[in-house]
């Protein structure tokens, strides 16, 4: 069923565990995280980009599709559907789509700003009984190819916008998105801890999950995070999937190039990390 991620994350917040949030691009992407959530008996966080959800054809095709499955593949688990790092304007669409969820990436607006507007979306969600999440500060990733240590947000701030009224927080602890540099600095518990004091227990967030070691991910979930995000890695295993496929020359077998066939092995692929990642975040069995 689709529900706000507000009750699941409360629960994984107090239970110390975290749930994933998968990022989606078709179908296919959709599909095998859904019926993983399902074969685990796990809660999950569909997360869609706004350049996922213009790809895609827009916020009703995504609730459509994602409705469509929850009664065709009888998926009993909870599911949410958010918009991942929304504009203020991507979030009034998304919420009139109907998703359940969604994020407000004010980090590039001035702290004022960001909080004013946070502050309306507040309003806006609780009416409609969806889930926000707020970001301080910024989540670094790729820039020219040089990332020393991603951001720290500032505890303060991290209360000021904590305090509105949102569902989670997302909030930069030296975590990036996209793939990790060879010289980077790990996760800053000190400043995970500083945050979870100052924002009075509400679910924190991780954005850029791919290629955090796991001992970091235990010791951020044992402070606090209730949500991880997980994109690239998905990337990256559909991608070596379906190379391999093609290169082995598969495709040139028979049916090989039917796209059920050709992007099966990228599905199962998809399914495998998104299995074990709710291993390692703790979420199986608690839908
Ligand atoms: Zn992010």
């Amino acid at each position: 069923m689709l529900v706000s991620a507000k009750e699941i994350l409360i629960k994984a917040f107090n239970e110390k565990y975290a749930v994933g949030q998968f990022n989606i691009n078709n179908l296919e992407w959709t599909k095998a995280i859904m019926t993983t959530a399902q074969e685990t008996n796990s809660p999950v966080i569909l997360g869609v980009s706004e350049g996922a959800a213009k790809y895609m054809g827009g916020y009703k095709t995504i609730v459509g599709m994602v409705n469509g499955l929850i009664e065709d593949l009888k998926i009993t688990v909870p599911v949410v559907v958010h918009l991942d790092h929304g504009s203020y304007d991507g979030c009034l669409k998304a919420l009139e789509a109907g998703f359940s969820s969604i994020m407000f990436d004010g980090s590039h607006y001035s702290i004022e700003e960001n909080i004013k507007l946070t502050s309306e979306l507040v309003k806006i969600t609780n009416e409609k009984g969806v889930s926000l999440e707020a970001e301080v500060g910024s989540i670094g990733g790729e820039e020219d190819g040089v990332i020393g240590t991603g951001e720290i947000a500032s505890p303060t701030e991290c209360k000021a916008i904590a305090d509105l009224g949102i569902d989670m927080l997302a909030a930069g602890i030296g975590n990036i998105h996209g793939k990790y540099p060879e010289n980077w600095s790990g996760l800053d518990f000190n400043a995970l801890t500083e945050i979870k004091n100052a924002t009075n227990e509400k679910p924190l967030v991780l954005h850029g999950g791919t290629g955090i070691p796991e001992n970091m991910i235990t010791e951020a979930i044992s402070l606090g995070v209730s949500k991880i995000n997980v994109n690239t890695e998905c990337q990256l295993v559909f991608a070596e999937a379906t190379r391999k496929y093609i290169e082995s020359g598969k495709d040139l077998e028979g049916k090989g190039f039917d796209p059920r066939k050709l992007l099966d092995p990228g599905y199962k692929a998809i399914k495998a990390i998104v299995k074990e990642k709710m291993e390692l975040f703790g979420s199986i069995n608690r839908a």
